[in-house]
């Protein structure tokens, strides 16, 4: 049976690894398919395809996208979809400049709290990514000394309404459902009972989204813990929702986040395929399921 995972990052976002090495490592780690999702961008598809074809994996091309629903950040993934389609791109495009736009805000908080954040810095500890987080502004906090890990830096300063937070531009969940159906791409939320969405994404909320074009949920996730997977499986079964599980892979940037620690059952990204297929996608899974 294949082993799958569908939901990981490179350094084109908040990871640690290239396209390249994370494909090879994704090998490496005995996955027959993996999924690069990074956070709202299509940046690293072109070499992580190349590489799957090197590496003889699969690899289903996908994206992060941070949207907002009823006030909670929501993390949706949309695999497969056309990257060249405007519906989709220009929204990733406006999320991404929200992004940069909030990194000098966050760094002049820092610097109010006497810590020498500079773009200058940031720029030496986070080369080679497309798309900016609080990832890289907590790599520079390690890098000054400030604190000894990403964890760290979230608890003391990133965190929602930590003293270093700053909020950005995230799409309207509902709208980029649309948009991701246009691009006959196939949705799937992320954690959907991890940080900040829980309170919000019940069943009758998911029944809604379902309607609007929400195609799965990531249920086997290290965010939930047992009894959370076994009600989210069970809503998912009612209304006959795609179930997902991946490890949310971050390099060395996330501990605990293994490539293959968590996996999808075959007949789950079947489903997906069929559906992106169905929907007349032109971005195929990249080699052959073994
Ligand atoms: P941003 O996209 O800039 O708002 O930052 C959110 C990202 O930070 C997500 O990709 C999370 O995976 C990551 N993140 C959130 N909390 C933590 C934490 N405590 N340690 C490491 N990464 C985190
Ligand atoms: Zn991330
Ligand atoms: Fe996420
Ligand atoms: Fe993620």
């Amino acid at each position: 049976m294949p082993t799958i995972d569908l939901h990981t990052h490179s350094l084109v976002s908040d990871g640690t690894a290239s396209p390249r090495d994370l494909v090879h490592a994704a090998a490496g780690a005995g996955l027959d398919v993996i999924a690069l999702t990074d956070h709202d961008t299509t940046a690293g598809w072109a070499e992580a395809a190349a590489s799957a074809e090197e590496a003889g994996i699969a690899l289903v091309r996908g994206i992060e996208v941070s949207t907002r629903f009823r006030g909670a950040g929501v993390h949706l993934l949309v695999y497969l979809p056309d990257a060249s389609e405007p519906a989709l791109g220009d929204e990733l495009a406006r999320i991404v400049a929200g992004r940069e736009d909030r990194v000098p805000a966050m760094l002049a908080r820092l610097r109010e709290l006497g810590i020498p954040a500079t773009e200058d810095a940031l720029a030496a500890v986070s080369g080679g990514n497309q798309v900016t987080g609080r990832p890289h502004v907590a790599d520079l906090l390690v890098h000054l000394g400030v604190v000894a890990h990403r964890d760290e830096a979230f608890a003391r300063y990133l965190s929602d309404g930590g003293p270093a937070f700053v909020d950005r531009y995230s799409a309207d969940l509902l709208d980029m459902l649309a948009r991701v159906e246009e691009a006959r791409g196939v949705a799937v939320i992320a954690h959907p009972w991890g940080r900040g969405s829980a309170a919000v994404l019940d069943e009758p909320a998911l029944g809604l989204l379902r309607e609007a074009g929400l195609a799965g949920v990531e249920v086997d996730h290290l965010d939930h813990d047992a009894a959370q997977r076994a009600e989210l499986r069970a809503i998912a079964g009612r209304l006959d929702l795609v179930v997902t599980g991946a490890s949310d892979h971050h390099g060395t940037g996330k501990t605990g986040h293994d490539l293959a620690c968590e996996t999808t059952a075959p007949d789950q990204l079947d489903r997906i395929l069929r559906r992106a297929a169905d929907l007349g996608s032109p971005t195929a899974l990249v080699g052959a399921v073994r």
